[in-house]
């Protein structure tokens, strides 16, 4: 059985056509927009490429009370079967702007932190190399102060243009993102329907040879390390505070290479659950409860999400 359409939205598509010049699909299947490659139908989709257009949908979401949901690159979430109801944002707005006398590049939260990573190399800057390992989005790596190789989204920035929920803009320093391991003020009440807008970085000037053997680096641990190239949201669950991290405790736990339907524990790593063919959102969150139940059984320690679960479930 699947969910009826929300109501508003032949209203929301005329709208957001009329007043902001864009045009919204219907029923587009979000398998297509997450890189775990599962997700029903967002009743609108529409994909914004520059920040004028993402303050002009969102004010008229907010302005209306109208459902959105934003999404980067789709790589920290699993949507569910049944899909999202509303407007489901695809952000690609991507201006950037560098300062190599400053060593700050200030760039919209679309930016791709591949992206990111190379432009920050080319002009001489240091301190992004690990963001090339992250295949989200700016906004969505501030989100999750998205990390690797020792590096972390706090380390570097400056300041972030928010959206709140009231249409207001405001930029806010590091000391009130809240920011800790995978955590940041977007994830609590306080930052529920804030927008991120866009950021600035604050990097140091570096050694282009030695920027370009670091990037090198990363790219090679991560073909050595990561079951790339199969359909996933990297890391499920954050690793405890202390004693062993998230792989290690369900590979003990005997759940290595488990598969449930298309889905599987990677065996490379253990800490990934894969879309190895044509899985369900149902099999992916099978596989994550399971991890859950087995590790606290055994361990005694209640794994925590990385990734986030989104959208309706099933009528
Ligand atoms: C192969 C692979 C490897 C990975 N490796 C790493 C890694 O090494 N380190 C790491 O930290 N993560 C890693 N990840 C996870 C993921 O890439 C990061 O969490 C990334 O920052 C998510 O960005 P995104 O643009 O894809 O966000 P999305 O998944 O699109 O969104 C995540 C959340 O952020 C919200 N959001 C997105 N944009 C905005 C915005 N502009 N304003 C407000 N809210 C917003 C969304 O609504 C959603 O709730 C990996 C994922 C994969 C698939």
């Amino acid at each position: 059985m699947t969910n009826a359409p929300w109501a508003a939205r032949d209203e929301a598509a005329r709208e957001i056509e009329r007043r902001v010049g864009l045009r919204a699909e219907r029923d587009a299947l979000l398998a297509a927009h997450t890189t775990m490659r599962v997700g029903g139908p967002a009743d609108l989709l529409v994909t914004v490429r520059d920040r004028f257009t993402l303050r002009g949908v969102v004010r008229l979401a907010q302005s209306k009370g109208w459902p959105l949901r934003i999404l980067g690159r789709g790589s920290n979430v699993v949507v569910s079967d049944a899909g999202i109801r509303g407007i489901v944002l695809l952000n690609r707005s991507a201006d950037v702007t560098i300062d190599a006398a400053s060593a700050t590049l200030s760039a919209d939260s679309g930016l791709s932190m591949a992206k990111l990573s190379t432009l920050a190399a080319e002009t001489g800057l240091t301190g992004a190399e690990f963001t090339l390992a992250i295949p989200g989005n700016l906004g969505g790596a501030i989100w999750a102060n998205a990390g690797a190789h020792g590096g972390e989204m706090s380390q570097i920035l400056q300041r972030v243009v928010i959206m709140r929920p009231d249409g207001s803009e405001e930029e806010l320093g590091p000391d009130a993102l809240n920011l800790s391991y995978r955590h940041s003020r977007f994830k609590e009440a306080i930052g529920r329907g804030e927008v991120i807008l866009g950021a600035t970085l604050l990097l140091r000037r570096g050694e282009p040879a030695k920027i370009k053997a670091q990037l090198e680096e990363i790219r090679r641990w991560r073909r050595e390390h990561q079951p790339l190239g199969i359909p996933s949201a990297g890391s499920v669950f954050k690793n405890p505070p202390e004693g062993p991290s998230a792989g290690a405790l369900i590979e003990a736990a005997g759940l290595k290479g488990r598969a449930l339907g298309g889905a599987e524990i990677s065996a490379m790593h253990a800490n990934w659950i894969l879309n190895r063919s044509g899985a369900t959102a149902a099999e992916i969150r099978g596989l994550h409860d399971l991890c859950i139940r087995e590790v606290q059984a055994r361990a005694g320690i209640t794994l925590t999400s990385e990734i986030q679960f989104i959208g309706e479930e099933p009528a």
